[in-house]
């Protein structure tokens, strides 16, 4: 009986682990996982800290996940302060490889430009949000996964040099088709351009700058506070100059605050996705972006 149990406990292992994939890379977000799949191909097994549909940003990692970065080769993480709950992390770990500028680090901030920049004052430290030197919510321009890609084969090539030159190729025909992804999300949204548009959190910075929208107002005070009805009714009434032609709503913030400064707007509720898996049918990068531009065009159009 025991050899039987250890026979399937092997069995399960196999299926767990196949053989095929060389090297696991965990990733603190599903958006990271999935660029990490786009350039790492079969080669390699990723998963994510955070599940999908969860907030990274409020996310605190549980005792398992200490057990799942011991056992990576490699940590991919979006850096700006969005998921520090990494660091903490990779210092009980105690690891020296995945410590900043080891070899199994990836930050694939590195290289972003940025927006929202501001001091790492005292100010920035106490007020207990995510959004820490800049906006963090880089991913969100598909124009950025150059960047993060290249952080992330560069990451790959260091720990497992065997496979960066297949990694090298996988990225190239990846930013070829989410080129012209891309070119066909900027052609269905350029009716809408300069259109002015209100989000709940500030995520949208980086997707807006690239499709030209242009963000007049964000409901939280300061990013992961909760608006006061001073905060809401200076907004609606700043948004009657500017005719905002969209809420942008997120699927784990509050609605019914988003659903007021709609009503009072006159301008549609969207929920956008601001990771993959945090709606259905965005399983993947691009399909990610598909949903958010193509839910966007849908709203603007209505509001014409
Ligand atoms: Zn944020």
């Amino acid at each position: 009986m025991r050899r039987a149990a250890a026979l399937a406990g092997a069995l399960w292992l196999v299926a767990a682990w196949p053989a095929a994939a060389e090297l696991r890379v965990l990733a603190s977000t599903t958006d990271l996982k999935s660029l990490v799949e786009a350039v790492g191909g079969g080669d390699v097994m990723v998963d994510s800290l955070v599940p999908a549909g969860a907030d990274a940003e409020a996310f605190e990692p549980k005792l398992s996940d200490l057990a799942r970065l011991r056992a990576a080769t490699l940590i991919v993480r979006v850096g700006l302060g969005y998921d520090a709950w990494v660091d903490r992390l990779i210092r009980q770990a105690g690891d020296t490889r995945f410590f900043r500028g080891g070899a199994a680090d990836v930050d694939a901030s590195v290289g972003i430009p940025l927006l929202e920049v501001v001091g790492r004052g005292l100010e920035a430290q106490q007020s207990g949000h995510a959004h820490g030197a800049a906006n963090p919510h880089y991913w969100l321009d598909p124009a950025n996964a150059d960047t993060i890609t290249a952080m992330i084969a560069a990451g790959i090539g260091r720990v497992a040099p065997a496979l960066a030159a297949r990694v090298a190729a996988n990225r190239l025909r990846f930013l070829t088709a989410l080129a012209a992804r891309t070119r066909d999300w900027q052609t269905r949204l350029a009716p809408y351009e300069g259109a002015a548009v209100i989000a709940y959190h500030s995520s949208w910075p980086y997707f807006a700058r690239r499709f030209r929208l242009n963000i007049v107002g964000v409901i939280e005070p300061k990013p992961g506070i909760a608006p006061s009805p001073a905060h809401l009714a200076r907004l609606v009434a700043a948004a009657r100059d500017v005719r905002p032609r969209a809420v942008l709503h997120e699927p784990f913030e509050p609605v019914e605050t988003a659903r007021l400064v709609a009503t009072r707007t006159g301008a549609p509720l969207v929920v956008l996705a601001p990771s993959v898996g945090s709606v259905s049918g965005t399983g993947d990068y691009i399909a990610l972006l598909e949903h958010n531009v193509a839910a966007l065009a849908r709203a603007l159009a209505s509001a014409e």
